[in-house]
């Protein structure tokens, strides 16, 4: 063979690997159990809730793409054999909500208000035809109890934070909450202002989270852990929101908030990456922070 074709046939099998690569870490799914009844599925994605009760299962978050919804399904039906009868989506986030097109239409799907809003505006799309009969279709704006057989559900938007429509669910007899993105465990969080997230509000927020009776935490992104690990995300809320003040205060530019060395509560904070590395990293924060302190950023209505 020339150069060229070896040429040829090496970027081949570079792309055909790196193809590979990608469709395992789709389709690789790791389950922790939590509880008796509850789990936990880790993956490409963010973090699912499958809870076995006596009226089906329940999910909360569908991950990234359908086909993890399908292998959702499949992980769930293997752990509770029972099918699934209630989804609940955290958030409008991508990573949260693009696995709903793969269960039944039909299905009881709940969200916020905001996140339904959020869905239509960004990804109608991605929600057109049958696709569309998976989007939330039953929502609430500040609360939400759910009996289902033997267990309850708390369903709570805490206010502003990482969007303007977050909610978290507490399974009350687990002692365990799903908090969406409101908690990112050891990353760096995304900070959506345009979606009407807020740093300046987001401690508050999760002081809301904090009066839950519970032990358990699943996060959004990163592992289980418990109320310890959300105190100290909270610290870490706090100083960044007082780094953006102090910016605005004193009429700090952007290049130079970035510089601070005041933001000290992200020790072993590490950039979140979906196979590659998605901007969610100690400049992005702090830059938020900026944006969101000099009003320099576009909300979406
Ligand atoms: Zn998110």
């Amino acid at each position: 063979m020339r150069i060229w074709q070896w040429l040829v046939v090496s970027v081949v099998v570079i792309v055909l690997a790196f193809c590979g690569y990608v469709f395992l870490q789709i389709r690789s799914l790791t389950v922790e159990q939590i509880t008796n009844d509850l789990y936990v599925i880790y993956g490409l994605g963010g973090n699912v809730a499958v809870l076995d009760t006596d009226e089906g299962t329940v999910i909360v978050d569908t991950m990234a793409l359908q086909y993890q919804g399908h292998r959702i399904i499949e992980e769930a039906m293997a752990l509770t054999g029972k099918p699934i009868t209630l989804v609940i989506n955290t958030h409008y986030h991508v990573d949260h909500s693009h696995g709903n097109p793969a269960f039944k239409p039909g299905t009881r799907i709940v969200a916020t208000k905001r996140t339904l809003h959020h869905l239509l505006q960004t990804d109608a799309d991605y929600f057109s035809g049958e696709a569309g009969k998976l989007l939330p279709n039953d929502t609430f704006d500040h609360d939400k109890e759910i009996t289902m057989g033997n267990k309850t559900l708390r369903l709570v938007h805490p206010g502003r934070g990482h969007t303007d429509g977050d909610l978290v669910v507490l399974f009350v007899e687990e002692k365990t909450v799903h908090s969406g993105d409101l908690f990112f465990y050891l990353h760096y969080p995304k900070i959506d202002l345009e979606a009407g997230g807020s740093v300046a509000e987001w401690g508050d927020t999760l002081d809301k989270v904090l009066e839950l009776p519970f032990h358990t935490l699943i996060p959004g992104h990163g592992v289980v852990t418990n109320r310890p690990k959300l105190e100290q995300f909270q610290a870490f809320i706090r100083q960044l929101a007082s780094i953006g003040k102090q910016a605005a205060d004193e009429g700090l530019s952007l290049e130079e908030t970035l510089r601070t060395d005041k933001l000290t509560e992200d020790k072993d904070y590490k950039d979140v990456t979906m196979i590659v590395d998605i901007g969610f990293t100690r400049q992005s924060v702090l830059q938020s922070a900026w944006q969101e302190a000099n009003d320099a950023f576009e909300l979406r209505h």
